[in-house]
């Protein structure tokens, strides 16, 4: 078939396998010439591994230091004719580019949250890799079924305390209109938590130290967003941010643990806001993202998922030295993003963003370029007019 981008609100509902695959190919030439992580993990899981940090962060170990991977996700393979996720797509080439490289690499599908995907992953990593020594936490998810309770629990993207009003865009038909977001209740707050927060993370520490195939001094990272005040309502104090600091609560408890096996460390790496398929669904942030990508782009200091998770890896995690952490412990890949030379112009330029003149005081197009890309769309080398068999296995 021809696939061709469908945009529904926030996500587009069709991706094309090929495009995926040179998306990948892409990130992985990125790693490569940035050069060999030497110092890097050899043994990585990544959970959340199929798009967006999660996905950069495997390419990453893979091709910057030869890491075998097990990557788990949770992705809709092809069906009926209907194109699958990009996710399905992005693993599928994955797999077969590590492999062409001699690299181990394994896929589970399925929900990361239950019990069965947590043990399919110990006996995948018992049989098939040994002891892990790095443990990626990536999951971006809108609910969780609780293991030991038996309760869905959705996440909600809204703000605390009171209603909240600022401008948005609709980047599909690139409207800016003002948006108010009425305040989460205790219980959608409590329920954003049990999605969004720690506990999971913690239970996949549990469940790989109980089993033994932790290596000594393992590493494990888990990702996190801060941002600028515009944003502070509906993100740093919002439900999603309160979800946030119960990861740093897990980050310490997973610390504290593994610092006692073999001195390994656990921590939370706050990272750049950037497109993605779970940040695109959060109201104001991708104006946000619109103006940061303008200004960013102009001083020449922008970077996707893949430049940063690079950056995370060579000049913070394995830079041979020590980690350089903030006040909280935490590491900052968002520190360009958040200079003032950066926050500064985007403060002056909010403001003033209208339907009007959204393409002349923002990267709108940046943005749609990128949400594309997402998708396997835009890429250069693929031809969207030549059949495509939407059916991919691994
Ligand atoms: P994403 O939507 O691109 O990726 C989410 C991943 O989670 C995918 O691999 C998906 O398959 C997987 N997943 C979702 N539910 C699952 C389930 N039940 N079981 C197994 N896998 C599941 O999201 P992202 O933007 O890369 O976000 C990853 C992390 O990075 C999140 O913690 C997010 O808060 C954080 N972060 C994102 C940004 C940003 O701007 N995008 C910035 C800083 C931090």
């Amino acid at each position: 078939m021809i696939i061709k981008p469908k945009v529904r609100g926030f996500v587009c509902v069709t991706a094309h396998p090929t495009g995926c695959a040179a998306h990948i190919q892409e990130q992985i030439d990125q790693v490569k010439a940035k050069g060999p992580i030497k110092q890097g993990p050899k043994k990585v899981l990544v959970i959340g591994a199929s798009t967006g940090y999660g996905l950069a962060s495997r390419i990453t170990a893979a091709f910057g230091s030869g890491a075998a991977t097990l990557g788990i996700f949770f992705e809709r393979p092809s069906e009926e004719g209907r194109p699958a996720t990009p996710g399905w797509y992005n693993s599928i080439a994955f797999t077969r580019a590590a492999r062409a490289a001699g690299l181990y690499a394994g896929n589970i599908n399925g929900d990361a949250f239950s019990k069965e995907i947590k043990a399919q992953a110990i006996a995948t990593i018992a049989q098939e890799m040994g002891p892990i020594d790095l443990v990626v936490y990536s999951l971006a998810s809108p609910r969780r079924t609780h293991p030991v309770t038996g309760v869905v629990h959705k996440s909600c993207l809204k703000p605390l305390g009171a209603p909240y009003t600022n401008k948005t865009v609709d980047t599909d038909k690139g409207i800016v209109s003002d948006i108010t977001i009425e305040p989460a209740t205790e219980a959608e707050a409590a329920d954003t938590v049990a999605v969004m927060g720690g506990e999971d993370w913690e239970m996949w520490m549990d469940a790989l130290a109980e089993a033994k195939l932790l290596a000594p001094g393992a590493t494990s990272v888990a990702y996190s967003y801060i941002g600028p005040i515009h944003t502070w309502p509906i993100y740093k104090d919002g439900t999603i941010g309160r979800a946030k600091v119960d990861l740093e609560r897990a980050a310490h408890a997973i610390d504290a643990k593994l610092k006692a096996h073999g001195n390994g460390r656990a921590f939370i790496s706050v990272n750049k806001a950037l497109v993605t398929q779970a940040s695109s669904a959060i109201p104001v942030v991708p104006l946000y993202i619109s103006i940061l990508y303008k200004v960013m782009k102009a001083a020449g200091t922008h970077e996707g998922c893949i430049e940063q998770m690079q950056r995370l890896f060579a000049t913070q995690l394995y830079n041979g030295s020590t980690i350089k952490f903030d006040g909280e412990g935490r590491v900052r890949v968002d520190d360009w993003e958040m200079r003032p030379e950066i926050q500064q112009p985007v403060s002056a330029i909010w403001p003033q963003v209208t339907t009007e003149n959204l393409a002349a005081l923002t990267d709108i197009e940046g943005y749609r370029t990128e949400f594309l890309k997402l998708f396997g769309f835009g890429l250069t080398g693929v031809n969207y007019e030549a059949e495509v068999e939407p059916h991919q296995e691994f």
